[in-house]
């Protein structure tokens, strides 16, 4: 057993010692089969919420309406969940309540696919009814039951499906996928937030590109915020570099292959934080600079490190360019920018309007940005008697020197 789950034991046999059942379950589990790390031991129990907060000292109330506490234990947090079924589907969407049933296995059933519904016990035994480590040996994303009702159930299941194509690198069964095409359209009815963290999630995979290019084949594109009939745009600019591209350099990828309308506006479809947005339009705007002409050190300058290195990935991928024979020549002039920042800079607009003689305005900015690009393209060193002496000549007529 996995110290993670070695870690939380005590937990376990607390519920246990109190008469309960419980079980280690879900990701963590299939983490663990598959050798991957493993975060978040999540915890089934047949304790209710109630019986569960009575037993630890510390806990918070998550998600009490699905049947969830956080138990803190040893510094760390668990999930614990009392067995549940969700057998009350509205509108293609998962329950406001839930229904606690008392069998592990009724537990593991109202899970969405096989390699998550796998339990261990407090010995490392596996319960595993529905064959998920199969599943996890041949790599395969299927539905427990049928993938129709699903679904049908649950229609974000479907998005979860393609993360964890591209988390995984696992194909999705037939089945599954035939059942996906049909009911792709019933993802209009799921929250945007719950769409875009499993979005986030797949562009943060290992295969991002047959990911897009499933969700282009089987038209779930077209109910993602703003994608709708975008395959045809999207689909021609898949290419299986795009696995080498970072979640930021995809986002301002996306936008250039499918251009939509207005970029900032589908962007918060998505309902991205507004530094993430701003980020992402910010890079978008130096591909376009990119495009025009070549990087010289002030563009690069302005752009940032981070910024440019992502414009010119993103750059070099719409042309099916290798970037790694030209992002380290982009660190390089990085390495050597006598200044990266303004905030270098041997002068600041105090100095200046001493050294004028005159009060603040619109020509410090300018004359901030001058020196600035002075010092970058090696016009004038990044010293203050240099700087001084150089202002003396550029701007003769505004002192007396
Ligand atoms: P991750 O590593 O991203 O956390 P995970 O499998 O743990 O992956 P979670 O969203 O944390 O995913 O969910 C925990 C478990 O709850 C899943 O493994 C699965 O068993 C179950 N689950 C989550 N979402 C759904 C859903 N929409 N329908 C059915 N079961 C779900
Ligand atoms: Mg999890």
């Amino acid at each position: 057993m996995l110290p993670p789950f070695q870690t939380a034991l005590p937990v376990i046999q607390t519920l246990e010692d109190a008469g309960y059942e419980a079980f280690f379950v879900g990701g963590s589990i299939r983490d663990s089969l598959l050798g991957r790390p493993v975060h978040d031991v999540d915890i089934a129990t047949s304790a209710k919420p109630e019986e569960v907060k009575a037993l630890f000292k510390q806990t918070v109330d998550v998600g009490i309406e699905h049947g969830t506490v956080l138990v803190l234990y040893g510094r760390r947090q668990y999930e614990v969940t009392t067995f549940r079924t969700e057998s009350e589907y509205k509108d293609y969407r998962r329950p406001e309540s839930v229904e606690y049933v008392d069998s592990l296995l009724l537990d593991l059933k109202r899970r969405d696919f096989t390699m998550n519904a796998i339990a261990m016990d407090k010995t490392g035994k596996l319960i595993d009814p529905f064959s998920g480590k199969e599943a996890i040996r041949d790599k395969r994303i299927e539905t427990v039951g049928s993938p129709e009702e699903r679904f049908r159930e649950d229609a974000l299941r479907m998005m979860r499906a393609v993360r964890f194509m591209s988390q995984l690198g696992f194909e999705i069964e037939n089945g599954t996928k035939r059942a996906i095409r049909v009911y792709a359209h019933l993802l209009k009815y799921i929250a945007v937030e719950r769409i875009t963290q499993e979005f986030i999630k797949l562009l943060e995979g290992v295969r991002p590109y047959e990911a897009l290019a499933f969700l282009c084949e089987t038209r779930l594109l077209s109910y993602l915020p703003g994608l709708e009939k975008m395959e045809m745009r999207l689909m021609p600019a898949l290419n299986p570099a795009l696995n080498e591209l970072t979640e930021s350099q995809l986002w301002v990828y996306l936008i250039k292959a499918v251009e939509p309308d207005d970029e900032n506006a589908f962007l918060r479809k998505w309902k991205l934080p507004n530094l993430k947005r701003k980020a992402i339009l910010r890079t978008l705007g130096f591909v376009r600079k990119r495009t025009a002409r070549p990087w010289d050190t002030v563009m690069l300058y302005d752009a940032g490190k981070k910024t440019a290195v992502d414009a010119e990935t993103v750059f070099c991928a719409l042309r099916r360019e290798d970037w790694r024979e030209h992002t380290p020549a982009i660190e390089k002039v990085f390495r050597e920018m006598p200044i990266t920042d303004r905030s270098q800079l041997a002068v600041d607009g105090k100095m200046l309007m001493d050294f004028f003689s005159k009060k603040g305005g619109p020509w410090l900015k300018e004359m901030l940005r001058e020196i600035e690009t002075a010092v970058l393209t090696g016009k004038v060193d990044n010293q203050w008697d240099a700087i001084r002496g150089w202002l003396a000549c550029k701007h003769p007529q505004e002192k007396k020197f």
